[in-house]
């Protein structure tokens, strides 16, 4: 028996919008995304850096993020080729120009060291360069840098552009945005989420999927899912012909991502600060010496834009996805520093549960 109220998904950025484009590829027939601010603009994902980036992220002791993070690179092309179905002309390229880890002194050279024996054991493809031979990757590279590793296989993308493409493509499907409209609360019955509350309004749901980033805690009516905010500040730089990096280049203080519109994305702090939004003096000083002592040529590029976003942080930074405690209500969120990585692989699955579907259905 068909139920007419809709599925309903809580924040309208990478994560919710995803969900609610595939849920409609899949037959939903009614599916409504709450968004707080504006869809697509007002998430981390605005200000994140697009990189898609498993085996430079690996850790020693989070082998199944990496693990997963694979899996859902893996998935981009599958996920892309199904968006340019739906909105051929705004899904973004994915850039698989791999990434360097680079070293400007001992320390950080003998702690690419023990990364790159990490990665060798775990049979993590890597390549541990020279400076020299880093500088032929990116001659851009500052002679400070004494040697890098190379991972060929990561891979980055325009991620405002791909929240746009999505957000387009959930609404050309048919999907209902309401936007600047903040969910207060999930209203449970019988140990079943039947509705959310909004203002002084209240929508029934069919199935609702809780997908507000680092604000996921502050829904009310359930026990709050744990996951806080950590403060990210970027910086955006206008790159020149002259001054276009080829690829991500990470160092121990700062990455700095090139994005095909001509942005250079340097970044990023991480702070315990609430959601704290000021852009504050210092950090954007040690940002861009950081970049600079790396990449000089940044010295002279224009500042487009300074901002702060809030990755979805758990306490031992694994997403939380799947079918929560409460009949019908899902989650997916607290995806921390790898929302736009994970995008594909949270919303395959997510959508699978909801719809209940076998596993060859829904992408993997
Ligand atoms: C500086 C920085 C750099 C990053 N770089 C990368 C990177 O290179 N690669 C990568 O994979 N990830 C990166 N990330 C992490 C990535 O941005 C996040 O993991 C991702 O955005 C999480 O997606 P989300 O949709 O769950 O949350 P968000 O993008 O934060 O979106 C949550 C949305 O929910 C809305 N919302 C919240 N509460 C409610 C409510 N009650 N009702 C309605 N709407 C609500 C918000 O307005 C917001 O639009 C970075 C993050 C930061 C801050």
């Amino acid at each position: 028996m068909s139920d007419s109220k809709p599925h309903i998904v809580i924040g309208g950025s990478i994560i919710g919008l995803a969900i609610g484009w595939h849920l409609l590829r899949e037959g939903a027939e009614h599916v409504v995304i709450f968004e707080a601010g504006e869809a697509a603009r007002s998430g981390a994902a605005w200000v994140a850096a697009g990189m898609l980036s498993p085996r430079a992220e690996a850790g020693f002791e989070d082998m199944d993020i990496y693990e997963d993070g694979v899996k859902s690179l893996d998935l981009y092309p599958q996920f892309l080729d199904e968006l340019r179905e739906d909105v051929e002309e705004l899904v973004p390229k994915l850039d698989r120009s791999g990434a360097l880890v680079v070293a400007t002194n001992g320390d950080e050279a003998r702690e690419l060291d023990r990364q790159f024996d990490f990665r060798k054991r775990a049979n993590i493809p890597v390549e541990r360069l020279s400076g020299e031979a880093t500088r032929e990757r990116e001659p851009l590279l500052s002679t400070k840098v004494t040697s890098s590793l190379w991972l060929e296989q990561e891979a980055q993308i325009n991620n405002r552009q791909l929240c746009l493409a999505l957000k387009a493509a959930f609404v050309k499907l048919g999907g209902v945005l309401q936007e600047h409209c903040m969910v207060s609360e999930i209203v449970v019955k019988d140990h079943r989420a039947v509705a959310v509350r909004f203002g002084n309004e209240s929508m029934e749901a069919q199935s609702i999927t809780i997908a507000a980033g680092a604000w996921s805690s502050k829904i009310g009516g359930i026990t709050p899912i744990p996951v806080r905010p950590v403060k990210g500040q970027m910086i955006g730089l206008r790159m020149t012909p002259q001054s276009h990096l080829r690829q991500p280049i990470r160092g121990a203080r700062v990455y700095l991502a090139p994005k095909d519109d001509g942005r250079l994305l340097v970044g990023a702090t991480a702070e315990e600060a609430g959601f704290d939004q000021r852009i504050i003096a210092g950090n954007i000083m040690e940002l861009l010496h950081f970049a600079w002592e790396i990449v000089p040529a940044t010295y002279e590029l224009e500042i487009e834009e300074m901002l702060a976003g809030f990755r979805p942080a758990t306490r031992n930074h694994r997403p939380i996805i799947g079918k929560s405690e409460f009949e019908n209500l899902y989650y997916a969120t607290g995806h921390w520093r790898h929302g736009i990585l994970m995008a594909p692989l949270t919303s395959y699955e997510i959508c699978r549960e909801i719809l209940g579907l076998k596993q060859e259905k829904v992408g993997i």
